[in-house]
């Protein structure tokens, strides 16, 4: 956004030119004066907390769907449930992109991932799926 600041210092003005980079107004203030009025100056904050949210939206939104879809399929249960690999991806609607952590089991060796308060592991041989719900 540098080429759009003019930069000029004027004694008479008592400032510097500047042209504002939300709705190109040129006005006089301070160097470090980004924004020709308080309104460009939250208009450009709101911009930038809205797209924030939406990209923490773009990982959290798969993570929670995830959360949710173990939610549904341990309801009724002991704390886990097996499921082949195949069904899971297919007709349930599990979304392998989603943002995960893994542990592996002290004593087994087991690799886990983990998806909030549940997690899922696959035997390689099997393609079985075992996903419980953390202690909390
Ligand atoms: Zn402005």
């Amino acid at each position: 956004m540098s080429e759009i600041k003019i930069q000029k210092w004027s004694p008479i003005q008592g400032g510097y030119q500047k042209r504002c980079p939300i709705c190109s107004t040129v006005f006089w203030g301070r160097l470090n004066k980004r924004y020709c009025c308080a309104a460009c100056k939250t208009k450009e904050n709101n911009d930038r907390a809205r797209s924030r949210r939406e990209s923490e939206r773009k990982t959290t939104g798969p993570l929670m769907g995830n959360v949710r879809l173990f939610a549904s399929m341990l309801e009724g249960t002991d704390g886990s449930v097996t499921v082949k690999l195949d069904e899971l991806e297919n007709t349930r609607g599990f979304d392998p992109t989603a943002p995960r952590s893994s542990f592996k089991e002290r004593v087994t060796g087991k690799l886990w991932y983990r998806y909030g308060d549940y997690a899922l592991h696959v035997n390689e041989n099997t393609k079985v799926v075992i996903i419980k719900r953390l202690e909390q």
